[in-house]
This record gives C-alpha cells, structure tokens and sequence, in this order.
C-alpha cells in the first residue's frame, strides 16, 4: 500500500459506499492507519491508496503511541455546519504543499464503524477540519480545489513541478 501522489488519477475517482464489512474491511484500515503514521499525516482516505472506498482513517495527534484519538470512518456524511474558519491545510498526496482553506468550523458526521454500525460525531476545529479534507477525498475532490484564488496563485508552480515530475516519471 503506498500513498498516491497528486496529480495520480485515482485521487479524482473518489470511494464507493461500502457495503461489506468484514475481515478484509479491517485489515485494510489496520493497514492505512499503519501508512499514515509512516508518512506522518493525520489523516488517510482510501482513494489515496488508490482504493475507491468510502472509507477513511484519522488521528489529530498523528502518533501511533496515542491510539485513542484513532478513528475510522465508513460512509461519511456531514449532517449539519456551522460557522466558516481559514486554517492551514496539508495532505500526503502534496508533499511539502501547505494552503489556507476555509472550512466549516463545527460538524456534525454520521458514518459507520468497521463493524457496520451506525455512528454519529459532533466535532469542532482541527479533528472537523480533518474530517472536512478527508470527506472530500471520499468525492475526489482536493484541498488545492479549495483555495482561494490568491493561494492559487501562491501555490501554482508547485502543482505545476508536480504535474512535470509524473510526465518525467511516465516518460
Ligand atoms: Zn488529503
């Protein structure tokens, strides 16, 4: 399992609900959990690995000794929002990218847990940004979508040195 780097095109293909939760279901989120904290992120979503699943992992402290922060969520949807706030946002498929997003500054997700059952979580700040990002993956959308068009701007040559580095890597 390896993190795909933007622009790889299943960052664009978004995840399918998931409809069937077994063994293999945790194993696969066991294993993203295990990338994530590799990589040193907080956050992973399925199409990053390059799985269409509706399903992604998280821990705000990022670290594998502080597991009961650990989270993962099957089939997210955000049910309510509230207030709008710019925060600094990475992601591990755009190494070295940081960018002000505007995200909602509280959330209200439902989703299901890996055995099936249904969820709710009411979350505020970082731990709703996180989710925030980590959703739109679910959707292929990407948190250099987001920006506005000054931080576009700002950010343009590195997508750009991105883009040229997969061409080169093609070639
Ligand atoms: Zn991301």
């Amino acid at each position: 399992m390896e993190v795909v780097i933007y622009p790889g095109p299943a960052l664009r293909r978004g995840g399918k609900k998931v409809e069937t939760f077994d063994a293999e279901l945790a194993r696969i989120a066991g294993e993203m959990l295990e990338v994530m904290y590799r990589s040193h992120g907080v956050g992973l979503a399925a199409p990053q690995v390059g799985l269409d699943l509706a399903l992604f992992v998280l821990n705000p402290t990022g670290e594998r000794d502080d597991r009961s922060q650990e989270m993962v969520l099957v089939n997210p949807e955000i049910v309510g929002r509230k207030g709008q706030e710019f925060g600094e946002e990475g992601c591990l498929s755009f190494p070295r990218l940081y960018a002000e997003v505007e995200r909602n500054k509280r959330i209200t997700v439902t989703y299901q847990d890996l055995q099936g059952q249904p969820q709710e979580l009411r979350c505020e700040g970082f731990l709703a940004r996180i989710v925030q990002h980590e959703l739109d993956h679910l959707r292929g959308v990407l948190f250099v979508d987001r920006l506005s068009s000054v931080e576009k701007l700002r950010v343009r040559s590195r997508l750009q040195e991105m883009e040229r580095a997969s061409e080169g890597a093609k070639a």
